[in-house]
Formats: C-alpha cells, structure tokens, sequence
C-alpha cells in the first residue's frame, strides 16, 4: 500500500460496510451497503464488514446476525472475520491517549443542551478543580480548512471553527465517540475506500482531521444520497423503516440498482445480477440528490 502526495490511500482496493446494529437493516441501508459492495468488486478490492457497536443502549442483541443473514441473502458476501467495535476498545484508547498527551484534547463539562449550533470552546481554557468524571473529551481543532474529494459529490471544504468546532473524542458516559472509533478502524482494517451515506458528509472532515493527528492515511470517500421515507426523512429505524426481507432479495436488489443509477439487469438470480451489476458498475452514474421512496 502506498499513498499519494496528499495522504489518500493508493492501490489494493479495500472497502468496508460498517452498520450500527441498531436494528436489522433497512432498504437505504441495504443501498448504502451494495454500493460499497459493487464499488470493491468492481474495483477487484476487499470487501470487509465492521459492526459499530459502540454504543449498547441504542444497540439490539438480535441486530448483528440479522444483517449478517439479510447481507448473505442478498449476496452481498464479505471477506474475511466480522470485525466488531467492542473488540477494539483498547486501540481506541491507545490512540486517545497519544492525542491526549500531545495537548491535543481537553476536558468539557458542558451538557448537550447548553451548546446550540457549533461548540464555541466553552472549556477550552477553562480550570476545573478537578477533572472527575463525568466529562467528555474534545478534540482541540485548529488550522487551515479540511478538503477532500468525494467520488460523487467532488470537492468539499469545511472550517473547523465555523463547520464542526471542537468535537467529542470520548463521551461523558466513558464511550469512545464514533469520530474516533470509525478513524481507528479504517486505518486498522486498511480500508482505501469509504462508500457511505451522504448523511455522514458532515462528519467526514472530523474523521480527516483525526487521521491527520494520529499520522494515518486518508481513506477515499464517496458519499451516496440516502433514501428518505415518503415524509421526506431518511429512512431510519426512528421512522419505522421496515428491515428488507430475505426472501425478496432479488426485487430490492433491482430497486436498489435503480436507486444507484445503474443499468437494469436481465439476471433473474441474486448471483448473476450482482455479476451483471459488478461488472457495469459505474459511480459516476450514482445519483447526487437524495431519492424519495
Ligand atoms: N455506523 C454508521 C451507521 O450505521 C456508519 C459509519 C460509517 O460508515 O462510517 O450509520
């Protein structure tokens, strides 16, 4: 593996999905996931699965093997061992300690409630009398503007004081916060491409500003439009979107194709339309706007 003058990772394709157990997936999850589905295979890359379960009181028991089952059944097969984020706890404390220890994170005892809008560095330069917990920790952000190319959307730019601010690298509750965990596991999985939900543009230059910080490489992002409900929300377990169903996988698969912009296929199983679709992948194809179900 090698990477470019700007720290973008080059050669062997590795890609990942990497859902929430939340619930069981969801047609625009399903959607999210073929894409960086068809993207590694078209690519001849890997295709690896990371179950982001960071956070238990927002997690089902049951989640896990149900998207295991609806990923296979609708052949969407990953390479390699599951990996899940509760095995990782210890890396991401590694790594919060090495940001830690350069000065690069501060303590912050304000609640939620009481920032509105970007984090305006309330404790930045605070002096607590003592730093027992609870508090969370927030990564100190500073300098030039953070740039990437999307694959889909191109090139986006963001301010860290006036975009995201300083933002929360382990939560009052003791979690490490997702920007973190997400960070450490790209880099640990090797993964050069991000193929995800354009709901999460917004917290990619976080997660570019921490790869910087922790000296890893910068992954490729493509973010693809989410699918929202006919509410005009994104489709969610918080809006009742219903899990897609193993045994209709070949008709979601061809909605989902749709979704994409991508041709029809004549396949008439689960295997030969993926073939079909792998080989014609085509992400300039993908759609920029958000599709309304
Ligand atoms: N776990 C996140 C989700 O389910 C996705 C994280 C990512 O793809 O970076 O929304």
């Amino acid at each position: 593996m090698s990477s470019s003058t700007d720290g973008t990772l080059t050669g062997q394709y590795v890609g990942r999905f990497a859902p929430s157990p939340t619930g069981p997936l969801h047609f625009g999850s399903l959607v999210t996931a073929l894409a960086s589905f068809l993207d590694a295979r078209h690519h001849d890359g890997r295709w690896l699965l990371r179950i982001e379960d960071l956070d238990p009181p927002r997690e089902s028991p049951d989640a896990p093997a149900r998207i295991m089952s609806q990923l296979d059944a609708h052949g969407l097969h990953w390479d390699g061992d599951v990996l899940f984020q509760s095995q990782q706890l210890s890396a991401y404390d590694l790594n919060l300690t090495h940001l830690r220890e350069r000065g690069l994170t501060f303590p912050c005892k304000c609640s939620r409630k009481s920032i509105r809008g970007v984090y305006p560095g309330t404790c930045r330069s605070r002096h607590f009398e003592n730093t027992d917990p609870p508090y969370a920790e927030r990564l100190l952000t500073r300098g030039p503007p953070v740039g990437f190319d999307d694959l889909i959307l191109g090139r986006h730019t963001f301010q860290a004081d006036k975009d995201f601010g300083d933002f929360i690298v382990r939560r009052k509750d003791g979690l490490t916060a997702y920007q973190l965990a997400v960070v450490v596991d790209d880099e640990f999985q090797g993964v050069t491409h991000v193929v995800r939900g354009s709901d999460l543009l917004t917290s990619t230059p976080m997660q570019v500003v921490l790869a910087r910080l922790l000296h890893f490489r910068t992954p490729q992002y493509a973010h693809i439009p989410v699918v929202l409900g006919s509410t005009g929300d994104k489709l969610s377990k918080q809006t009742h979107a219903p899990p897609v169903e193993e045994t209709s996988a070949l008709s979601t698969l061809r909605l989902a194709l749709q979704v994409l912009g991508q041709p029809e296929s004549p396949g008439t199983s689960v295997e030969s339309l993926l073939s079909d679709a792998i080989t014609s992948w085509d992400i300039t194809r993908v759609p920029r706007s958000s599709f309304l179900m």
